[in-house]
């Protein structure tokens, strides 16, 4: 299955993808990961994205489509994956109905004061992308990735006022996807309020898992 994981930034459609990695046999990719990686590494990628990341804006479509086009032509997912992250607009969306058959978009519900408090607390793993939050999810050590033992930081893009940038280009930007996989009859919608347990079995109904 060729699933799209849509939602705020904060909904935990990473969480999610990291319980329904298994329970699919698909990878998931998320493109927050994949440029953040880049502007670890200081690519070309990496420098053209950074400002855009720090000021909680969208990277421009040309850059981030060429980038995702690339990851979903390799190997491991050939047989479904899982988007977290992608597509954020609407010519984003009509790239991807050009290169690949996409079967569901899974929108998680969660309203924006919810998503502040959460993004507040939230700790990331920038080696292997794993996330926590100092509340819901601590790790077992604090400050450490649970998955590989890396230090775990503050997202720049977590800090509250840009938080708020981010909600705006969601509502601005991405929520309009909603409509436009509602008119394709593929749109499912999910509360993504409730906790990762409730809200991978809100999933795993949905999709029929
Ligand atoms: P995320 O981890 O998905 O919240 O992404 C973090 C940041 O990466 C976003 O605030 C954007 O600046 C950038 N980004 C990730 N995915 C996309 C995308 N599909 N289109 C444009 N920018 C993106």
């Amino acid at each position: 299955m060729n699933l799209i994981l849509l939602g705020a930034p904060g909904a935990g459609k990473g969480t999610l993808a990291a319980y329904l990695i298994d329970k699919m046999g698909v990878p998931s990719v998320s493109t927050g990961n994949i440029l953040r990686e880049a502007v670890k590494n200081e690519t070309k990628l990496g420098r053209e994205a950074k400002q855009y990341m720090d000021a909680g804006k969208l990277v421009p479509d040309e850059v981030v489509i060429g980038m995702l086009e690339e990851r979903i032509a390799q190997s491991d997912c050939q047989n479904g994956f899982i988007l977290d992250g992608f597509p954020r607009t609407i010519p984003q969306a009509e790239a991807l109905d050009r290169i690949a058959k996409i079967d569901c978009a899974l929108s998680l519900e969660v309203p924006d004061e919810v998503i502040e408090g959460r993004m507040t607390g939230r700790r990331v793993c920038l080696k292997c992308g794993a996330t926590y939050h100092v509340q819901n999810m601590p790790p077992k050590k604090e400050g450490v990735c649970d998955v590989c033992g890396d230090e775990l930081v503050i997202r720049k893009d977590d800090a509250i006022d840009v938080v708020r940038d981010r909600l705006k280009t969601f509502h601005a930007q991405t929520e309009p996807l909603k409509g436009y996989y509602g008119d394709q009859g593929k749109l499912k919608s999910i509360d993504g309020t409730q906790g990762i347990h409730q809200t991978v079995q809100f999933a795993v109904q949905a999709l029929e898992l």
